[in-house]
């Protein structure tokens, strides 16, 4: 589904990324990892477009999708959940969800193509997936930092995208919203791969089929769950941090 080879991005004089490379196939869970500042959010908007390499290639559906733009490739079927929010804080989360929607498409195909019915419980389908429809009707200010952050993931795949890339979605959240983080992204699986980065190893052993562990811009290892745990070069940068 996805490959990034020989990825190099200079900013000035730090290179951040030197030729790391990343395979995701369909219906993949994908963990990304590494320690701080070596290159995953990086590569991540390498990967959606929000960062232009400096050197290497990125295809998407055997397409070279290189000189996309990002808007190209949300088109294509990729989708980025930002660090930074795209929830509109003084909606209501239904409002989020069909503005999210009206991304995808325009306002008046969104009314014209289906019905008013249809499109309402399209929206209470999603909040309900994310367990927040008894919140549709709140501001979207009024929800915890996990039901926001579960919100925009909601939000993310509104154009029902081939591709999820997730840069540290559980940032902040309890060890229980963590939990129900996992238990929410699980079902997506059966339509959508998932690039993720994550601190919290467990979490991301609970949900990836295949990790790749980035070290200073380069790949370290990738592999299944299994190789990387057993991989020495991986416990070695753990444990240095630890
Ligand atoms: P973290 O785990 O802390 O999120 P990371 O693995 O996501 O780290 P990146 O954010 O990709 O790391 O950063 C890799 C390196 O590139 C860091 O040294 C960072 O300071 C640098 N860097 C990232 N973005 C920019 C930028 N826009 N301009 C200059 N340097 C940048
Ligand atoms: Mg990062």
């Amino acid at each position: 589904l996805l490959e990034a080879a020989g990825i190099r991005k200079i900013f000035g004089k730090l290179t951040a990324l030197d030729g790391a490379a990343l395979t995701v196939g369909e219906n993949e869970f994908h963990g990304l990892i590494g320690p701080n500042g070596s290159g995953k959010s990086t590569l991540m908007k390498c990967i959606a477009g929000a960062e232009v390499p400096t050197q290497g290639k990125v295809s998407f559906i055997n397409t070279d999708i290189t000189a996309f733009t990002p808007s190209e490739r949300s088109r294509a079927g990729m989708s980025l959940k930002f660090q930074i929010t795209s929830v509109l804080p003084t909606l209501t989360l239904y409002d989020n969800i069909l503005l999210a929607l009206q991304g995808h498409c325009s306002l008046l195909d969104l009314v014209f193509s289906r019905s008013r019915r249809q499109l309402h419980d399209q929206v209470m389908m999603m909040l309900t997936q994310f367990r927040l429809a008894d919140r549709a009707f709140d501001a979207a200010a009024t929800l915890s930092h996990g039901q926001q952050q579960w919100l925009e993931i909601a939000m993310a795949l509104a154009g029902k995208p081939q591709l999820l890339l997730l840069d540290e979605p559980t940032g902040g959240m309890s060890l229980e919203e963590r939990r129900v983080t996992g238990e929410l992204l699980r079902p997506i699986k059966q339509h959508c791969s998932l690039v993720i980065v994550e601190h919290d190893l467990d979490f991301i052993r609970d949900i990836c089929d295949r990790l790749t562990v980035l070290d200073q811009g380069r790949v370290l290892a990738t592999g299944s769950v299994a190789e990387i745990q057993a991989n020495k070069s991986v416990q070695e940068i753990y444990l240095r941090r630890a």
